[in-house]
Formats: structure tokens, C-alpha cells, sequence
């Protein structure tokens, strides 16, 4: 796979987590995705790895990836509070 740059990086530590005030996930949908990237450029937190898993520790549910990506593949889904 080729190697793309995020155009943010994440805040280290604790200070760049995001805690438990997030209401929205992404979850990408292997099937329909064409593995542009595309996500990966735009995430502000950089929280998409070139595997194209998000690390959950640093998403803020913004839902930028999913609105940006071509090919509606991923989809915002609400949290689940205990
Ligand atoms: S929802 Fe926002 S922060 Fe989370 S992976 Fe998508 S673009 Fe990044
Ligand atoms: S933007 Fe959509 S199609 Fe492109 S890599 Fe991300 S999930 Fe896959």
C-alpha cells in the first residue's frame, strides 16, 4: 500500500484523548471501501491508521471521514452507554 501523510497529527498524552463525551463512531465498511485515503488525509486527529483502523483513544466522532469518503463507506454510529 502506498504511504499517505495525514495532514494533522495527534496531540500526545492524555491531553490529546477524548475522554467519554464522544456520541458518534466511525465504523468502516471493508466491502464497500476502495482504500483511497482519503479518510486517512482528512481525520484532524489522525486517528486512521494506514490499516484503516481508527483508534478510538483520539477520535472525536466529528464524522469528517464519513462525509469526506467517496465511497459512503463508513458509517457513523451512536455509542453505546452503559
Ligand atoms: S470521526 Fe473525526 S476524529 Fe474520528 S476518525 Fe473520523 S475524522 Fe477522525
Ligand atoms: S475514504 Fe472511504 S473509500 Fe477511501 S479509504 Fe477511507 S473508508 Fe475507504
Amino acid at each position: 500500500m502506498r504511504e499517505r501523510l495525514a495532514l494533522s497529527r495527534p496531540v500526545g498524552a492524555s491531553s490529546g484523548k477524548t475522554g467519554s463525551w464522544r456520541t458518534f463512531r466511525p465504523v468502516v465498511d471493508s466491502e464497500a471501501c476502495n482504500a483511497c485515503g482519503l479518510c486517512i488525509l482528512y481525520c484532524p486527529d489522525a486517528a486512521i491508521s494506514e490499516d484503516l483502523e481508527v483508534d478510538l483513544d483520539f477520535c472525536k466522532g466529528c464524522g469528517i471521514c464519513a462525509n469526506e469518503c467517496p465511497k459512503k463507506a463508513i458509517e457513523m454510529v451512536r455509542e453505546e452507554r452503559d
